[in-house]
């Protein structure tokens, strides 16, 4: 064919389910030193199930999952979508919330019946390998839902194939507690693991990656990942359960959520411009 390279490996990365937004990215995703994957929905399925509910004193486990679903029940969070699923299947009545708001990177936060209710991520350490989050009502503990996403059944295979592409070992960054982020570690390979990372806090370590000549090639899907989306020299994003923002401000989109895609972009841009890192 008589198609300039970089164009006709955007057409053969989109006839594998990579959406790639411009030949400038094409260009750029061949130079990447380093791949970042999140945690939740990126090397998990991102579909995570309820698995235990805890009460405070004076409260039953009902209750407390009931509680979490009324704000819940307005994220576009896997974690939300998954609280107000669990309280559907076992008939709970969920009372109505207003003044919903989601905080990115942390949790959700809505009023109840007249009171300020939160579900967000657990401050103390935990043991688990599941999510744990915390529902609190005017500050006060109610309880706690641990939740169980399963890895993607490719994550361990794609994270061992940008490692062949790179020069620094592949990182995970997650919003996530340390103990839930070890476990997803071990399980893929990944060495290099930063946890309880605020949407700012991912920018940051893009930022800094970079500052030192690195170029990073970062994995996504939340709301809370598109800022670092941005700051990386590619951002690509999980397309099937991706959130909006996250799509809108990635450079690539991996259409059909096969994770293998990003080595094998990685490859493509390189076979069309010919370059080694
Ligand atoms: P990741 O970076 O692994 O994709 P997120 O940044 O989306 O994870 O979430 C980080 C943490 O914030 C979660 O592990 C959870 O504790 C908490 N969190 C985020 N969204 C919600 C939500 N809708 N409800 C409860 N907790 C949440
Ligand atoms: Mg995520």
């Amino acid at each position: 064919s008589t198609m300039p390279p970089l164009l006709a490996s955007i057409a053969n990365a989109g006839r594998h389910g990579v959406l790639v937004k411009s030949a400038t990215v094409m260009e750029t995703v061949g130079r990447t030193t380093v791949v970042a994957f999140d945690k939740t929905g990126t090397l998990t399925e991102g579909a995570p199930e309820v698995t235990e509910v805890g009460a405070a004193a004076g409260h039953t486990e009902d209750e407390v999952l009931a509680l979490a679903a009324a704000v819940e029940r307005y994220s576009e969070h896997p974690l939300g979508r998954a609280i107000a699923r669990a309280a559907a299947e076992r008939d709970l009545a969920v009372p109505e919330a207003v003044d919903f708001r989601a905080l990115p990177g942390r949790g959700v936060t809505g009023r109840v019946g007249g009171r300020a209710v939160t579900v967000e991520r657990a401050d103390a350490a935990s043991a688990t390998t599941g999510t744990v989050v915390e529902v609190r009502r005017e500050g006060e503990p109610v309880g706690t839902v641990t939740l169980v996403d399963r890895l993607r059944p490719d994550a361990r295979a794609a994270v061992q194939a940008v490692a062949g592409l790179t020069t620094a070992p592949a990182m995970l960054l997650t919003g996530d507690h340390a103990s839930a982020a070890a476990a997803v570690a071990e399980r893929t390979g990944v060495t290099s693991v930063r946890s309880r990372l605020m949407p700012q806090d991912k920018v940051a370590v893009v930022e800094d990656l970079q500052s030192r000549g690195e170029r990073v090639l970062l994995v996504g899907d939340g709301v809370n990942d598109a800022p670092a989306l941005a700051a990386a020299s590619t951002g690509v994003a999980m397309g099937r359960r991706g959130s909006d923002l996250a799509l809108d401000t990635a450079d690539v989109v991996i259409v059909r959520d096969e994770l293998g895609a990003v080595a094998n972009l990685v490859r493509l841009s390189r076979r069309a411009r010919r370059y080694v890192i």
